[in-house]
């Protein structure tokens, strides 16, 4: 190789590192040393822009105010107990209508969640499982750690086809590297995606008891979407989340010990009462000839979900779309 290119590619990825170094900063949530190159300014950017889209596509938010500013205002009291500078990011609630069983979230803040999954659900402590488990994706910073990771990934495949073609490599290992690289990288994002989920889980109840939340209304929420599933859910392996069933387990567990003082606990509601007269009742009566709840099933859907969106609390029927979720 030309001496000239490699220099080129030395001072690339000088240049890349030292833009890089300065992002790794510790999560406050986490606790963990994170690569953020994006910064706090880019994700509520990014999170607004791409909000309207969003619910355009997930049918705009509940008409009803009442219904809307209830799961504002539970939504609220958990975003108090995040960590760092989280409690002041501009924190959004949003229903929408829409029958599709799902919620999601947008970095920087934009939490969603659908009419017909608060359908499925039978007290505010489950309500407060979702958002906290969504509210954990924006304050753990996941979409900011995948967008990171791309772009690693795609800087790294560019590095290698150029390396390659000015090599002696073969011709076939000219085509076949770069993408084994590019999967390579992605099969890591795949990984991390499921350990963002699992993460997600565990942020949810930690935000939903510090609201006094009864812990297992989480295992219940699992439990709603077990039942709700359907059709083929494709390989565990390579799909962005995990199973209900892998949850269930994994958050029984947590019950079992760092929340075990908080389960059978008087201090630990599950808000029924509250959620029925307040919430349901009304939901009901406003989308009376609502059919069946479904999941996401169109493109636009999936790509909405696995695309712009934060990862869903839920996203089933995203799993059997791997591509989708690779990016
Ligand atoms: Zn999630």
């Amino acid at each position: 190789m030309h001496t000239a290119i490699r220099r080129c590619l030395s001072l690339a990825w000088f240049l890349l590192a030292g833009v890089m170094l300065p992002a790794c900063t510790t999560n406050p949530t986490t606790g963990r040393s994170q690569f953020n190159y994006f910064t706090r300014e880019d994700e509520i950017a990014l999170g607004m822009q791409a909000k309207p889209e969003l619910m355009k596509e997930f049918g705009g938010e509940v008409a009803r105010a009442d219904l809307r500013n209830y799961v504002t205002e539970v939504g609220m009291r958990l975003a108090r107990h995040t960590e760092g500078d989280a409690p002041s990011l501009p924190w959004e609630f949003t229903l929408l209508d829409s029958d599709v069983i799902n919620a999601f979230a947008l970095p920087g803040g934009k939490v969603f969640m659908s009419r017909g999954l608060a359908a499925k659900m039978t007290s505010e402590a489950q309500l407060a499982g979702v958002l906290g488990h969504e509210i954990g994706h924006v304050t753990a910073r996941h979409t900011n750690d995948r967008m990171t990771q791309s772009l690693l990934v795609t800087v790294g495949a560019v590095t290698a086809a150029v390396l390659l073609e000015n090599s002696d490599a073969s011709d076939a290992t000219k085509t076949v590297a770069p993408l084994v690289l590019q999967f390579g990288g992605q099969s890591i994002i795949l990984q991390y995606s499921r350990d963002q989920e699992s993460e997600a889980d565990s942020l949810g109840l930690r935000y939903m008891t510090r609201e006094g939340y009864d812990p297992r209304a989480q295992v219940q929420v699992m439990e709603i979407l077990k039942a709700s599933v359907t059709g083929e859910r494709g390989l565990e392996f390579f799909s962005t989340h995990p199973y209900p069933e892998t949850r269930i387990k994994r958050l029984n567990r947590l019950l079992q010990t760092d929340y075990a003082s908080m389960v059978n606990n008087p201090n630990y509601r599950t808000g029924e009462q509250e959620f029925r007269t307040r919430f349901l009742s009304k939901l009901s009566a406003a989308y009376p000839k609502a059919g069946e709840p479904r999941f996401a099933s169109s493109e636009a859907e999936l790509d909405a979900m696995g695309g712009r969106g934060e990862l869903g609390m839920i996203g089933l029927a995203a799993e059997t779309d791997c591509a989708s979720h690779a990016r």
